[in-house]
């Protein structure tokens, strides 16, 4: 921020000034100075909960010998390995790195295809793209926001000359899709699973009266994960591959560190002295990789608050209660509900999404977000159908009207408040503020 200019008073202050960069935008942290203002503190979407010990572990680091490549690394990796019950565990810089990681890991390239949702975070079908795959989407079932089996049966059926090699459901929310449904849909057809656990780190679900946590690889080749502030575990920036396969944990990891490697040379003349002693300085690159790591830093923040993961579940899944007994009591049911749940899983609650039928409310979204926002409520849609961003439509010939449910959901769907530092009196005041903007 420019320290020329008065700090900011008001609302008008803020949407009128003029950066030399160009026009001030509006941010969270701007929105929470100006709701300071009236004695109410802002309540955005998402949030991360940092703490003194996190602020110590972190300060460690920086005090140590090691900023990156250090230990911090494999500790979060075997933390987190042991936490979601993977066998190998390669944290890197973000979870759209660890998507790409895990196209590369795989060998999916040009000429192939892979099937993902269309409500979801760009990603999961981008990693697609970066391998030269071409993106195909199955449709989503409206109630929970997650891909629909059946869906993923038909695209599967229809891809004749099964070029479809990897399917990439999403936990939306939190709530884990049908995942032993989908892997033994994808098995069927010689098709790979990466499921997309961004918003699930924590949840599981049952199968064969077994509880099955996301990331222990149980359905699926991989699962993804990122620590991205609003996430469960926030790195700043972060992502990991968790997975029970050895060749490609390795494999990965090397990817992620530009393809070199200090061992298994291909020339192993230029590896080693006539002697037989390998030169100290000697690497190869046998595969393009890229520089994908993560930092020791971010490690240790991430490793502190993997220690309250449980926590944060058991609180979120006590938020999600108060909002689910506060709208049913006070909002009408035909045009305002939570997403439901399914039997036998635990729900993560990343995010806390209310389909709204604004149609038949006659009020726009966009104007009870600019309400809500104005009462301090932060809300957020997710998402945006995928299939219908102009690269998509270009790239893989979808329009609107392809995905009726994903396209229905998004016309309804709205992201309230839900992080772990939200209290049920928040709640409170979320509720009655959607009221008021509603009726
Ligand atoms: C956040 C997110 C990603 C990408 O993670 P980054 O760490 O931001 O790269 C991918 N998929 C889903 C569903 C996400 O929510």
């Amino acid at each position: 921020m420019s320290t020329s200019l008065p700090p900011p008073r008001t609302a008008s202050d803020l949407e009128h000034r003029v950066e030399p960069g160009g026009t001030f935008r509006l941010s969270d942290s701007q929105e929470i100075l100006k709701v300071e203002e009236t004695k109410k503190k802002f309540l955005s979407y998402g949030r991360q909960h940092v703490s003194d010990e996190d602020i110590e572990a972190v300060t460690r680091v920086l005090r140590s010998d090691w900023l990156t490549q250090g230990p911090a690394i494999a500790q979060f990796e075997d933390a987190l390995a042991e936490k979601v019950g993977a066998s190998h565990v390669v944290a890197c810089a973000t979870g759209t790195a660890a998507l790409h990681l895990a196209m590369l890991g795989l060998r999916i390239g040009p000429g192939d295809k892979i099937l993902t949702t269309p409500n979801t975070f760009l990603a999961d079908a981008n990693c697609g793209r970066y391998v030269g795959a071409d993106v195909a989407f199955a449709d989503i079932e409206t109630d929970t926001g997650n891909i629909a089996p059946d869906a993923v049966a038909a695209a599967l059926e229809a891809d004749i000359d099964r070029k479809i090699k990897a399917v990439i459901p999403v936990h939306f929310a939190g709530q884990p899709c049908d995942l032993p449904r989908i892997h033994e849909l994808a098995t069927e057809h010689g098709a790979v699973v990466v499921d997309d656990g961004c918003h699930a780190l924590g949840a599981s679900y049952s199968c064969d009266g077994k509880s099955i946590l996301i990331g222990n690889a149980s359905h699926s080749a991989m699962t993804v994960f990122s620590f991205h502030p609003v996430k469960h575990v926030a790195m700043g920036e972060g992502g990991a591959i968790a997975t029970n396969d050895g060749d490609l944990a390795e494999r990965v990891r090397t990817l992620r560190n530009h393809g070199m490697t200090k061992s298994d040379f291909t020339y192993s003349d230029q590896a080693a002295s006539p002697e037989g002693d390998t030169n100290p300085w000697y690497y190869e690159m046998q595969h393009l990789g890229f520089n994908y790591r993560v930092t020791d830093i971010q490690a240790a923040l991430g490793l502190s608050q993997l220690d309250r993961l449980r926590w944060s579940i058991e609180h979120r899944n006590r938020l999600a209660d108060q909002y689910r007994t506060l709208i049913a009591g006070s909002l009408p049911s035909e045009t305002v509900k939570p997403l439901s749940v399914r039997p036998g899983v635990v729900h993560a609650y990343h995010l806390f999404v209310v389909l709204i039928d604004f149609n038949r409310l006659g009020v726009s979204r966009a104007s009870v977000m600019k309400q809500l926002r104005e009462a301090g409520v932060g809300s957020q849609v997710h998402y945006i159908p995928v299939h219908l961003q102009p690269y998509y439509r270009q790239h893989a010939g979808t329009a609107p009207g392809d995905f009726p449910n994903a396209e229905r959901y998004y016309e309804q769907a709205l992201s309230l408040p839900m992080y772990p530092d939200l209290t049920a009196k928040d709640c409170g005041r979320v509720v009655d503020t959607l009221r008021a903007c509603l009726t």
